[in-house]
């Protein structure tokens, strides 16, 4: 059994797993190849360490350290940490291998201090939580607590019109048996995730590791807008129904109502313009808006406004404009009692408030939730450029073994 391997090490072992040489550092969507081979990594390493593997039927890998009982009732105090091994297109090593790797680690340390758990312990891996496949962020936490449609997911197609059935079904997964699991949740009593920070928040208070105290609202939309291909050369400028002007003004009016709200962040970062040819006014545009704000009420607010601009761009140049929320999540503050112990245990660590959705978020719903982050002295994420210090990362597995000692001990 290994012992005392630390992240880096483990994390090392999957680096060239999915590295995307287009367009630098990895990609790893779920049910591709290098996703599959990321969960065989996790479950390998699980089982070294005489963890009991299982895969839910959602998708989700759960590696238990299990407690011996004298009887076979069902237990409600499992302490459970993980994260995702799925990545965004061309994102970094560390956004959720860093939580998995690390909470394998702590198992180690856990061991090396002679602990004797009173409860048992999982680690959780969650598939689709970057939602790069099937455009739901979060996927397999929504799915465990009933968040969404087990239908409805079956249905997502991706850009190669792959639906979720039949990729899962590809990949070795059986569809027919997704959807919420509240036996499985009324088992947890505290899921902590450990998570590379995606801001600059550790870098400007100079300290390695920090406990989340929410996670802002954010979601997700899909704009689809509808005009008529035709020549770029032939067809007068009077005469065009032409999507992508639309497009413009819809991105324009998102930075622009974003801007006037004081912290709140509009992107888009994909548009699909058809058939996308140099010479060729498109027929239709597809794009994707995806806004975060403290406060709820300020998301749907900037969304209404881009929707109606667009809708007055679209009627100006005839083209026809559907909005659809992929995804809403609001702001979520972790549970305050868990976050007090956390707190008691690592008195050093900053609170600070994330911009970024994770599963913990999901939970947080259905269990008591807290999170920690580790320094990314880029404060980049999302993009190769995003890293940790080694250092950082041992004391980020250090932090995480406290608050898991502290929880399976007490
Ligand atoms: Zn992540």
């Amino acid at each position: 059994m290994p012992t005392s391997a630390d992240a880096n090490t483990l994390l090392a072992e999957i680096a060239t797993i999915g590295a995307d040489p287009e367009r630098g550092g990895y990609s790893r969507p779920v049910f591709s190849p290098a996703e599959l081979e990321l969960r065989a990594w996790f479950a390998r390493n699980a089982a070294a360490r005489g963890l009991r593997v299982e895969t839910d039927g959602n998708g989700i890998l759960w590696a238990w350290w299990d407690v011996a009982t004298d009887d076979s009732a069902p237990r409600h105090d499992a302490i459970v940490t993980g994260s995702h091994l799925d990545s965004v297109p061309g994102g970094g090593n560390f956004d959720g291998p860093l939580g998995v790797a690390s909470a394998l680690v702590a198992v180690d340390l856990l061991r090396d201090r002679g602990i004797a758990p009173i409860r048992p312990l999982a680690v959780a891996v969650f598939p689709e939580e970057e939602g790069s496949r099937f455009g739901i962020a979060c996927l397999g936490s929504r799915l465990l607590t009933g968040a969404v449609e087990p239908d409805r997911v079956r249905a997502l197609r991706d850009d190669a019109g792959r639906s979720f059935a039949e990729a899962s079904a590809d990949a070795g997964f059986d569809p027919s048996t997704l959807g919420a699991d509240p036996e499985r949740l009324a088992g947890i009593a505290a899921f902590v995730e450990l998570h590379v920070e995606q801001g600059r928040g550790l870098i400007d208070l100079d300290r390695p590791v920090a406990l989340a105290g929410a996670i802002i609202a954010h979601g997700r939309w899909h704009v689809r807008i509808e005009g008529r291909g035709d020549h770029a050369g032939a067809t007068r400028m009077a005469d065009r129904q032409d999507p992508v002007v639309v497009a413009a003004e819809t991105i324009r009016s998102l930075r622009v109502h974003t801007l006037v709200v004081d912290d709140a962040r509009g992107t888009v970062g994909r548009v699909k313009v058809t058939p996308g040819g140099t010479n060729v006014i498109a027929s239709a545009v597809d794009l994707w808006m995806d806004v975060r704000h403290r406060s709820e009420e300020a998301v749907r607010r900037i969304v209404s406004e881009v929707t109606a601009g667009t809708e007055r761009a679209a009627a100006a140049e005839g083209c026809v404009v559907t909005v659809t929320e992929q995804s809403f999540s609001p702001t979520v503050a972790f549970d305050p009692g868990l976050r007090a112990v956390m707190q008691a245990v690592l008195p050093d660590a900053p609170v600070l408030d994330t911009g970024a959705g994770h599963d913990a978020g999901v939970l947080a719903g259905a269990v008591p939730t807290g999170m920690l982050f580790v320094r990314n002295p880029s404060g980049a994420s999302h993009t190769p450029a995003e890293s940790a210090e080694p250092e950082d990362v041992a004391a980020g597995v250090e932090a995480l073994a406290d608050v898991l000692e502290h929880l399976l001990t007490r």
